[in-house]
């Protein structure tokens, strides 16, 4: 099959190119076909199908939006700035409470249910930090979530590739889903149904799964494109391409700001002759995914499936992340009131979830704080 033809593959709706902030520069306003909405949220018009015309210099912009301006000095106007984030940081509080501070009324929620955790890795257990391969999660983190995990079904949902989370995380406790939901090993699913790449496989541990993914068909296209992007994208001095086996993320935190437009072209040099293919923006990262319709909000209604909660009245889905790629799974629970999402950001910028926390460490938090209340809860 030439995977590079046109196709009939369902076209995502939702791929929104940057993160969206509430401070958004005028500049930014002007991406073609893409429009603010009075909520500053950004929407994208609906792709014809085939047709992914991410042009290199909206890449760019998305790229800048992205990426706050560095805080070079202290002096008088970076501390007036500063005051001013403060403000609007408590200001968007109002609008995304702190999930520590609502703790009482998320437990009164998931009273008579059960809650079942989804936790993106990167910025949400690990600190974001400039080598993409060092984004380790501390002792105090995994013990937290290790301890999490024995209260709740857990499930880690990432954009990189399931063996590198699990090599990061190492817990045989948790469910892991990698490549942006692509990948997913999970429990054995009960009942019969429509997910026709869902087959019988063995854990590490020799402990029988069901695996799903997808998107194996673009298997053959991702490395193509995965060495393609090498030649092209490594040498511009800080650049880095890694493989999530079904997606590719160029990662360019480390990317003098004055070679970003070299970056962008580039990528999108490399990506416009593969029309099956699609470029999504994270934090300091693009990244090249196939078009399915398929994504991590997909990836949580199949895992709670799989887990046994097709009912949603019995469940309290819990999905605590900081990626773009999150708002699918946020978008999931909130349509129907079916769960909780929680945005990790120190900034503030629109979002799907309902609620918020600061940092990796105030999820450290908020996970010991939900052992503390089970543990309570089953003495009573
Ligand atoms: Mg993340």
């Amino acid at each position: 099959m030439d995977l590079k033809s046109n196709h009939t593959s369902p076209i995502l709706t939702d791929p929104t190119p940057s993160k969206s902030r509430l401070q958004v520069p005028s500049h930014l306003l002007q991406y073609s076909g893409v429009t603010f909405t009075p909520n500053l949220l950004l929407t994208v018009p609906t792709m014809n199908a085939g047709i992914i015309d991410i042009r290199a210099n909206n890449c760019l912009h998305s790229m800048e939006s992205s990426s706050p301006p560095h805080k070079k000095s202290r002096d008088i106007n970076n501390d007036l700035a500063s005051t001013d984030m403060d403000v609007a940081y408590r200001a968007w509080l109002l609008k995304y409470p702190s999930a520590l501070a609502s703790f009482e009324q998320i437990t009164n929620f998931a009273k008579g249910k059960r809650i079942t955790l989804f936790l993106d890795y990167d910025g949400t257990l690990s600190p974001i930090v400039d080598n993409p391969d060092c984004a380790f999660m501390s002792n105090d983190m995994r013990a937290a979530v290790k301890n999490v995990a024995k209260c709740f079904p857990t499930a880690i949902i990432s954009g990189r590739s399931r063996d590198k989370v699990f090599e990061f995380v190492g817990l045989t406790e948790l469910n892991y889903a990698g490549s942006h939901g692509m990948d997913i090993m999970g429990p054995v699913r009960q009942s019969s149904d429509d997910y026709h790449d869902c087959i019988r496989s063995t854990d590490k541990q020799g402990k029988e799964v069901n695996l799903f993914q997808p998107a194996s068909e673009f298997l053959p296209m991702i490395d193509e494109v995965y060495n393609s992007l090498v030649n092209n994208i490594e040498e511009i001095q800080g650049a880095k391409v890694e493989n999530n086996k079904f997606c590719v993320s160029v990662h360019y935190r480390n990317v003098d700001e004055k070679d970003w437009k070299t970056v962008a072209q580039r990528v999108h040099d490399v990506i416009r002759n593969y029309p099956r293919l699609r470029l999504t923006h994270g934090r300091k990262v693009l990244e090249v995914r196939p078009v399915i319709n398929w994504d991590k909000g997909k990836a949580v209604t199949f895992l709670l499936e799989s887990l046994g909660f097709s009912n949603y009245d019995d469940v309290l889905p819990i999905y605590v992340g900081d990626d773009q790629t999150d708002e699918d799974a946020f978008k999931v629970l909130r349509e129907g009131n079916r769960g909780y999402g929680i945005l990790v950001s120190s900034v503030p910028k629109e979002s799907n979830a309902f609620f918020s926390l600061r940092d990796p460490q105030e999820v450290m938090e908020f996970l010991k704080s939900l052992v503390v209340w089970t543990k309570k809860t089953s003495t009573l």
